[in-house]
């Protein structure tokens, strides 16, 4: 098959078609059964107490930044080498966004950039699993327990991934995660927020929701009779349909067999790129098991754009992720100056992701290598 190969694509089968048609014809498309049935799921996966589903992955991070108290007195580090998202969703909140910079192997945020940032107005800092592979949530562990910050991450690429034997999700004091097709699992449009702290939950779910207070034990008029609701602080609708609950329950169900597929996708690219000169390989840290997103590759030597370009020609639709952050006109219509985080922007300059998902066959992929190899010639 020549038909072009893009860098993502979801993996549907007949029984998450058949979940969705049955969710269809039942009682409930959204605030129904399917949504705790799904946040069990995912707690389960992710291995803590609270799961809280969203409209999308987006929504998770205003969500979760929300539940940290995040508000106009705050700084948020982020990553600069991130999808937006990650910033925008604690500007949102009015917070003072401080970009660190990220690590030379992983792309993920360097603890000891982040130690340099943080300060008392720290409220989050924020890691993002750069494609799939865990931060060092241990060290930024340390650096945010001392310092009485909190620490988020955007686990929009690593769902399933592992860091010293423990799950995604149960590493950090809040974890998001995005269920947009290209990412390792999906719901369409969709996302989570787990955590281990019941009343980072309760916020979550409450801002998820309109901040509305249905607890009579809470409500400050609940003589008002049974309708009675409150709203004590703001939020938004943000809620994931049982329509799309319904999907991701099923596609979760294949979280083994899809993490399986890529890892064999991220092996033939290992093997079938390795002697490439002028080529870096994305890093695995021995302590980590990712659940890989992206293929990354790293051309050196000035000439990401011309094997892009010649990709891109021969069908096969490769990404570049990340511009860094601060790049946007946005952020450097706030003040932030190019050259800032020199890591993250050499790794910008540098990086092509290949095609990466469960379901790309072995001659599409061989294609793939034979063309980049084709490329660096
Ligand atoms: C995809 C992504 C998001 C946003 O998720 P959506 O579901 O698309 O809103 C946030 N952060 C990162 C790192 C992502 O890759």
């Amino acid at each position: 098959m020549m038909g072009p190969i893009p860098y993502g694509r979801q993996s549907i089968d007949d029984e998450d078609v058949a979940a969705v048609v049955e969710a269809l014809r039942s009682d409930w498309l959204t605030t129904g059964p399917r949504v705790a049935e799904f946040e069990a799921a995912i707690a389960t996966t992710a291995g803590v107490s609270d799961a809280i589903t969203t409209s999308n992955g987006t929504a998770a991070l205003h969500v979760a930044y929300a539940a940290a108290g995040v508000g106009p007195i705050d700084e948020v580090v982020v990553p600069a080498l991130t999808f937006v998202a990650t910033a925008a969703a604690a500007a949102q909140l009015g917070a003072t966004i401080v970009f660190a910079d990220v690590e030379e192997d992983t792309g993920n945020i360097d603890p000891r950039a982040a130690a340099a940032l943080v300060n008392d107005a720290t409220r989050v800092v924020a890691a993002v699993d750069y494609a799939g592979h865990p931060s060092d949530a241990d060290a930024l562990k340390t650096l945010t327990s001392a310092s009485g910050a909190l620490l988020l991450e955007d686990a929009a690429h690593s769902i399933a991934s592992t860091y010293r034997g423990r799950p995604v999700g149960s590493l950090a004091d809040i974890t998001t995660f995005s269920f947009f097709p290209t990412k390792n699992m999906t719901t369409a449009e969709g996302g989570a927020v787990v955590t281990d702290d019941p009343a980072l939950a309760e916020a979550a779910r409450r801002f998820r929701n309109h901040g509305l207070v249905r607890d009579r034990a809470l409500q400050r008029r609940p003589e008002e009779g049974p309708w009675h609701q409150e709203v004590h602080s703001l939020g938004l609708n943000y809620r994931l349909p049982d329509v799309l609950c319904a999907l991701g329950l099923s596609q979760l169900r294949r979280i083994v067999e899809f993490k399986t597929a890529r890892a064999r996708v991220f092996d033939r690219y290992m093997d079938g790129l390795a002697d490439v000169e002028g080529l870096t390989l994305p890093a695995r840290r021995p302590d980590t098991d990712p659940m890989w997103h992206l293929f990354p590759i790293r051309v050196q030597g000035g000439r990401r754009r011309e094997v892009f370009d010649f990709l891109r020609a021969n069908g096969v639709l490769v990404q570049v992720n990340y511009i860094p952050v601060y790049w946007h006109p946005y952020f450097e219509d706030l003040g932030y100056r190019r050259g800032m985080c020199p890591v993250a922007e050499r790794y910008y300059a540098e990086e092509i992701s290949l095609p990466m998902y469960a379901s790309l066959g072995e001659s599409d992929q061989l294609r793939v290598i034979d063309l980049v190899r084709r490329a660096l010639e």
